[in-house]
């Protein structure tokens, strides 16, 4: 999953961010209304967390604008302001939810993934393929009955593999949601993560399947 973060507290900002990429998730950190609308209108996110007191413009109309070109992207509202109008209307302008600060880091990521959650429709925390089960809220995945150790790349790759199995899923998606702006991503990056990942789910785990040309597949063995 990949997060932008709208945040000009840059303190703020670098916290959420170190916390989030720790649990494997890809976090970008954008600090003004108007790169937030041009990025989210080109790069995919599975979730926005959007600031209200922003240099330039307000969050609310970064929200607005947002919706009004149908960008989808659920998005939380993360601010200060607690009070009841701007909680109600910040959900009636298109927020998908509300958090004021101060807030405890682990209630944020919970409240994402309970977003992410609902805009793909699969209200299971748990994603299974065969003997393989990942459990997004604790962020585990077992093989059988065994934790299988994975690095954070890795917990990535295989989650956005196991949201869609049975799919073709292409590289460049993949690689989209897989590293922010500021990695420096070497060509194989990729290969070397799915590779890792096909060692470490062999031999009872599901094939990750390279598709010449096109992506990789995750299926049952
Ligand atoms: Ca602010």
């Amino acid at each position: 999953m990949r997060f932008m973060v709208v945040e000009d507290d840059a303190r703020l900002a670098r916290g959420i961010e170190g916390s989030l990429s720790a649990r494997g998730f890809t976090v970008d950190i954008i600090s003004t209304g108007e790169e937030a609308i041009e990025i989210a209108t080109t790069e995919p996110y599975s979730a926005m967390v959007l600031d209200l007191g922003l240099p330039d413009l307000d969050g609310f109309e970064v929200l607005q604008i947002l919706r009004r070109r149908g960008i989808k992207t659920p998005i939380l509202i993360l601010t200060a302001r607690d009070s009841l109008e701007d909680r109600i209307s910040g959900l009636d302008k298109g927020a998908d939810d509300y958090l004021t600060k101060p807030f405890h880091p682990q209630e944020l990521e919970s409240r994402l993934r309970a977003l992410v959650r609902r805009s793909q429709g699969s209200p299971d925390p748990v994603l299974k393929i065969g003997k393989l089960s990942f459990d997004r809220s604790s962020r585990t995945v077992y093989l059988e009955e065994a934790a299988v150790d994975l690095r954070r790349r890795e917990l990535a790759v295989l989650e956005i593999l196991m949201g869609r199995p049975g799919k073709v899923i292409a590289k460049e998606r993949l690689s989209a949601e897989v590293f922010n702006f500021n990695d420096a991503v070497a060509p194989n990056a990729l290969e070397v993560y799915v590779g890792r990942l096909r060692r470490k789910l062999m031999p009872h785990g599901p094939v990750i399947r390279t598709i010449r040309g096109l992506g990789y597949m995750i299926e049952a063995a």
